[in-house]
């Protein structure tokens, strides 16, 4: 696939080649526009300073949308899920809608499996990449990622469009002034893209080919705008042989320009993506963390000296799947007080969007993890896209704290040798597993914790739920009554 056309952002392509599979089918339900505001979750737990913290934390580098993540390290039925939210409901409604029907698929095909029989695990992994454009709209393209535990994985694309000012959610037609006459043009300009592209030589199914691209706007309703093309998705089988893959065809606005309508019309200068805040301090920050090491090294030196046979008991806590601009904060409150130093093991994505917290978490001395992008299973995907994965989450984890990460953790705890082969970051994975991700409940989280820690222990927790914020100050409590001091991964001895 034609990977160079979209530079920095090509992990998508990439999980396309990843095999994978489940004839899923996608149905989406434009609802009628709404500019209601959505109820947000309520996090006040009554403590002010907290609060405070929350409202001054910038929501995310796209403004007007979150993202969300939802991850089941279930053995069997393993699922990661990100989604995009806002603030408008109609838009929240079409994206929950897809991700509930693409989970409910699964997780019943995986039940169905189970119940005959069938012990291989399967995969379902849900990403989605923001693509800003000029005329103020946001193109989110979904890429679904299924493996049912068969031969084949599967990937499906889903897009959706919304003008975040006005909360307007697009369609294709309206690229085009809602005018059928321009679908011929854009018909014939598809048909020629597919025809002349390389990636889909002697794969091409003609007869469904000039069916999916007939002049109708439900054909090219799976779109988005990137930079200066027009990208639209087609199914597997839909317009090309399995080996294609899901097809991904550009067509250069500037071809259409004489169609589609302001402000959607290229302009002589196509403006570059709006790049997250860079933290302009980031020198000072590399220093004032190179003190606090020194500072550190200094006291456990001392510490060495006069109790070399009372050696205090440590435990480095972890935390996977963040940053979040709820959870994150509070648990960088609670580890603050206690004076406790912990990993956190960030995806690549989820940073994207939140920069800020991310260099928050390094501001207050903690270790940085890569955790890859989209928290795929890595023993499933091509070492390209291992290494896609994984450079593309410290190159962003760089940019917004100016720090590279540490150690790495791998989603799932899942690895092989060849993917040992490809990782330049030493492997942590843990052994006391808090299950936090499954019980949601913050007096689990003490229970958990009790039954298995031992000197040395590497704790596992997930800094995307509140229930795991709320639950930890009673683990610190508990671990500091039991003398054991909190390290980074990396300090562990
Ligand atoms: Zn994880």
């Amino acid at each position: 696939m034609n990977k160079s056309r979209y530079k920095q952002r090509r992990p998508w392509i990439d999980a396309a080649v990843i095999s994978m599979i489940a004839l899923l089918s996608i149905s989406l339900i434009f609802l009628s526009h709404s500019t209601k505001s959505n109820a947000n979750q309520s996090t006040n737990n009554g403590k002010a300073p907290e609060i405070i913290k929350e409202e001054s934390t910038k929501e995310s580098a796209f403004p007007g949308i979150l993202i969300k993540t939802e991850v089941s390290n279930d053995k069997y039925s393993p699922y990661s899920i990100q989604y995009p939210q806002s603030k408008v409901e109609s838009f929240n409604a079409q994206i929950n809608k897809y991700i509930d029907e693409q989970l409910e698929t699964y997780l019943i095909a995986m039940q169905e499996n189970k119940r005959i029989g069938s012990k291989t695990p399967g995969e379902l992994n849900i990403a989605f990449e923001v693509f800003p454009h000029t005329s103020g709209s946001y193109s989110f393209v979904m890429i679904t990622g299924t493996y049912l535990g068969g031969a084949n994985g599967y990937t499906s694309f889903n897009t959706i469009h919304f003008h975040a000012a006005s909360g307007k959610i697009i369609e294709i037609d309206d690229l085009f002034g809602h005018d059928e006459s321009k679908l011929i043009k854009l018909s014939s300009l598809v048909r020629d893209n597919i025809m002349k592209d390389p990636s889909l030589k002697d794969k091409l199914l003609e007869e469904e080919m000039m069916l999916a691209t007939e002049p109708k706007w439900s054909n090219f309703e799976k779109f988005a705008l990137i930079d200066d093309t027009l990208v639209l998705y087609f199914d597997e089988y839909e317009i090309a042989n399995g080996s294609a893959g899901a097809p991904i065809i550009s067509v250069p606005l500037a071809e259409l320009s004489e169609q589609l309508v302001a402000p959607f019309k290229p302009t002589v200068s196509v403006e570059v993506l709006p790049k997250p805040p860079v933290e302009e301090d980031s020198e000072n920050i590399r220093e004032e963390k190179e003190e606090e090491k020194n500072n550190g090294i200094e006291t456990e030196t001392q510490d060495d000296e006069q109790t070399e046979n009372a050696k205090k008991k440590q435990v480095a806590l972890t935390f996977d799947d963040g940053p979040d601009p709820k959870v994150t904060p509070k648990i960088l409150a609670t580890l603050a007080k206690y004076d406790a130093k912990a990993t956190f093991f960030m995806l690549g994505s989820r940073v994207e969007f939140y920069p800020e917290i991310a260099n928050n978490v390094l501001e207050a001395g903690h270790e940085l993890g890569n955790h890859t992008w989209t928290h795929a299973n890595l023993t499933n995907m091509s070492s390209d896209a291992i290494t896609e994965e994984v450079s593309r989450t410290n190159n962003i984890i760089e940019k917004s704290t100016g720090e590279t990460p540490t150690v790495f953790r791998p989603p799932y705890g899942a690895f092989n040798d060849d993917m040992l082969n490809v990782l330049s970051l030493p492997v942590v994975l843990w052994d006391v597993d808090t299950l936090d991700w499954k019980h949601r409940d913050a007096t689990q989280l003490l229970a958990s914790v009790k039954s298995s820690v031992h000197d040395g222990s590497t704790i596992l927790m997930h800094d995307i739920h509140l229930s795991t914020a709320q639950g930890l100050e009673s683990v610190l409590a508990y671990l500091t009554s039991e003398g054991y001091t909190f390290v980074t991964v990396s300090e562990l001895d």
